[in-house]
């Protein structure tokens, strides 16, 4: 593991310095071995269990670490707060792959910050476990994520109405900055910082800005919008619920972070949400397009303190990006759905097919991800044909017309890579946390990864995890601050 540690090189302004909090009994619980090979942790520590625990609970510090916990503002749910940061983590820093990748290590759960606001800075085991299986179970999907290194067990209790065994999970990202990073500084008017941060991130994600002729943070605002994009159209392709959305949530890099109250979509249906506290809807499954619109806009704001705001023409190319963005994403969106109806070239003729597909498996009360699975089945099996035509009626006649002007294998391929045979669904990912806090054994986990890491493939583990909750998830409830 080599460090390069640039995010301190901003100054104290962005960071506060501070160890984590030993833990009393550090014990490996899950670890990710594809992804410390990745990252270059030599064989010599990965063969060394105490050693990683400790590491990875944060007891001990490894060689060219520099613990800090971040500063950030943020909108939670539509209310600014000017004062968020890492209240129970600590980024560890930057780790360089000999591809020249680089790498964010940071330890979630590790104690408290100067950012925690009364938190306890610490993190039970079900939802580090929870964070791991999922964001696992999304990388392996093709969605953009972060990643998790490993969940270490802290031999202490956490209490989350009731006591639970604490554990201490490892996040990697690209980076942790986030647009509450951003409106972090702008809220302080702090034009300079802000002009740091912004050189920052066009360095670390989006070099090709420096070659833009176009003002830097217009070239900035336009990539960011293009990766938040791609990543919403990804999450409704697989059913994915964020659950809290909130801009200090959103990473400039475009990667899934955070996945505190995160949920699958069972049956299809727009309005889906599985957050304890989000009464409104704010986040349900299909509002998320307009709340990345909205975020999008809250970025761009924070830009403002480094532009000229008489400046018309630079203002109408910013709102213009905005102003664009519910366009942009239709026409993303559209692909991925063209694409999931297996469709290898769309035309105008499509659309209505498309909302008829979509509006069947609504109107039906269907599972999203096994209707999909079903027809691209139904490309080679006719029992699969038959079975979504009853349950679709004459728009699957119509569809399998469209489809026969293509090759059968290479739409039989789009439907594939488009549709997953198993995703994380809630009833089973919960069964999974529980079993892992009641025994205190990763077996079941480290059962369902397997099967999670290769979504696209049916295999004989694959069926235990493909049924759908018996009660559509109608009770189901996914909670925040955990
Ligand atoms: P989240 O909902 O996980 O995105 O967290 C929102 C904010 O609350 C962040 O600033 C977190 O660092 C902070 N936070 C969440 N849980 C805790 C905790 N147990 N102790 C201290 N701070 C926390
Ligand atoms: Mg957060």
């Amino acid at each position: 593991m080599k460090f390069d540690n640039s995010y301190v090189t901003l100054g104290e302004r962005f960071f506060h310095r501070n160890d984590p909090t030993e833990v009393d009994d550090p014990q490996l619980f899950l670890w990710n071995h594809a992804l410390a090979e990745h990252i270059g942790i030599t064989d010599d520590l990965i063969n060394d269990k105490d050693t990683l625990a400790r590491i990875f609970a944060g007891n001990q510090t490894p060689e060219g670490a520099e613990p800090i916990s971040t500063a950030y503002a943020g909108h939670q749910f539509g209310s600014f707060n000017p004062q968020l940061g890492d209240g129970r983590a600590h980024l560890l820093g930057e780790v360089l792959t000999v591809e020249g990748e680089r790498w964010d290590l940071q330890l979630k759960g590790s104690g408290t910050s100067a950012f925690s606001r009364g938190g306890d800075g610490r993190c039970a085991i079900g939802p580090a476990v929870r964070e791991f299986i999922m964001s696992e179970a999304m990388h392996a999907l093709g969605v953009p994520t972060t990643r998790c290194l490993a969940v270490v067990t802290t031999g202490e209790k956490v209490f989350r109405q009731g006591a639970h065994p604490g554990a201490v999970v490892t996040r990697l990202a690209t980076s942790h900055l986030r647009v509450g990073t951003f409106q972090f500084f702008a809220a302080r008017k702090d034009a300079d910082s802000l002009s740091a941060l912004c050189d920052f991130a066009i360095e670390r994600h989006y070099p090709e800005v420096k070659n833009s002729e176009k003002h830097r943070c217009v070239a900035l605002l336009d990539r960011v919008i293009e990766n938040q994009i791609r990543l919403i159209v990804e999450w409704m392709r697989v059913g994915f619920i964020h659950g809290v959305m909130n801009t200090d949530n959103t990473a400039i890099s475009g990667e899934t972070i955070d996945f505190g109250p995160c949920a699958m979509m069972g049956v299809y249906d727009l309005a889906t949400v599985y957050s304890s506290i989000d009464h409104q809807g704010r986040y349900a499954f299909g509002n998320q397009p307009h709340i990345a619109h909205w975020n999008m806009a809250r970025f761009a704001e924070s830009l403002l303190p480094l532009l000229d705001t008489e400046d018309e023409s630079l203002m109408q190319e910013l709102t213009g990006l905005i102003n664009n963005f519910p366009e942009r994403f239709q026409q993303a969106h559209r692909s991925m759905v063209a694409a999931k109806c297996g469709l290898l070239e769309v035309e105008d003729s499509d659309d209505e097919l498309m909302d008829l597909l979509l509006q069947g498996i609504a109107d039906a009360k269907l599972d999203y991800t096994i209707s999909f699975d079903l027809l691209t089945r139904s490309v080679k099996c006719e029992q699969a044909r038959g079975e979504i035509a009853t349950q679709l009626g004459e728009v699957i006649e119509r569809w399998h017309q469209r489809i026969s002007t293509q090759d059968a294998e290479q739409t039989h391929a789009c439907l594939r890579r488009s549709n997953p045979v198993v995703i994380p669904r809630n009833h089973h990912v919960e069964a999974v946390l529980q079993e892992c806090e009641e025994s205190g054994d990763p077996a079941s986990a480290l059962k369902m990864l397997d099967v999670l890491r290769q979504p696209y493939t049916q295999t004989e583990q694959t069926q235990a995890y493909q049924t759908p909750p018996e009660d559509g998830d109608r009770f189901y409830e996914t909670f925040c601050g955990t």
